[in-house]
C-alpha cells in the first residue's frame, strides 16, 4: 500500500483506509458497480497526478495553480481564491476527496498569513457545502497533516484535506494492487463538482 501512496499522505484518520476494500462504488455512491468480480478501486494515482499531463517537477501544490487558469479543469483545480485554492486530490481516500491549499508554499501553519487562514477556511466551508449538495454526503472528515511525522505526503506545503463520508464507506476505498484502474473517474467527479465552486 505504501508504495502506491508514495505521493499522498498515509492514512491520518482511523478507519478511512481499509485495506481489504474491493467494493467501489461509482460517482455519485448510489449503487454499487456491477457485480463482476473485479475490484473497481479509485486508483488515479496511476493515472498521473494530472489528468494527460506529465508527471510534475517540483512542488505541485505551487505548480498546479502556477498554470493557466485554462488548464484548471485538468490541473483538477476547482476554485481559485485570492490567496487559496480548491482542488481534488487526485490520491483520494474517498471519492471528491479535495484540498484546500494556500498558494504560499509554507510548511508550518504558523507561518501561513492571516489573510491566507481565512482564505482557507471560507474555501474548506465551501468545500463541505458542495460535496454535502452535489455528491449527498453525509458527514466530513476536515484535517491537515502538518509534518511528515504526522502523515503529510508533501510535507513542506501546508494543506488541508476535505474528505466526504458516507455511512459504511470505510470499507471501500482501499489501495489493491490488481485492482481494476477507473482512470476517468477523478475528471468525471470534477465535473460533478465544478458547479457548486461557480
Ligand atoms: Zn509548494
Amino acid at each position: 500500500m505504501a508504495e502506491h501512496r508514495s505521493q499522498a499522505d498515509s492514512d491520518p484518520w482511523g478507519g478511512l483506509s481499509s485495506t481489504h476494500g474491493g467494493v467501489a462504488r461509482d460517482a455519485r455512491h448510489d449503487q454499487l458497480e456491477p457485480p463482476d468480480g473485479l475490484e473497481r478501486i479509485w486508483a488515479p494515482w496511476r493515472f498521473g497526478y494530472v489528468a494527460g499531463g506529465a508527471p510534475i517537477q517540483g512542488c505541485p501544490f505551487c505548480v498546479l495553480p502556477a498554470r493557466d487558469p485554462g488548464e484548471d479543469r485538468a490541473s483538477l483545480i476547482l476554485q481559485r481564491g485570492d490567496h487559496a485554492y480548491v482542488v481534488l486530490n487526485a490520491y483520494p481516500y474517498n471519492p471528491g476527496h479535495v484540498m484546500v491549499i494556500p498558494y504560499a508554499h509554507v510548511a508550518d501553519l504558523e507561518d501561513v498569513s492571516d489573510d491566507a487562514l481565512g482564505d482557507v477556511w471560507t474555501l474548506a466551508r465551501r468545500a463541505v457545502v458542495v460535496l454535502k449538495q452535489r455528491l449527498g454526503c453525509q458527514g466530513v472528515n476536515l484535517g491537515a497533516n502538518l509534518g511528515s511525522a504526522a502523515g503529510a505526503g508533501i510535507a513542506p506545503h501546508l494543506h488541508i484535506h476535505v474528505v466526504p463520508r458516507w455511512a459504511g464507506d470505510t470499507n471501500f476505498m482501499s489501495v489493491v494492487g490488481a485492482a481494476r484502474v477507473l482512470p476517468r473517474a477523478l475528471q468525471e467527479i470534477y465535473d460533478e463538482l465544478a458547479p457548486g465552486f461557480a
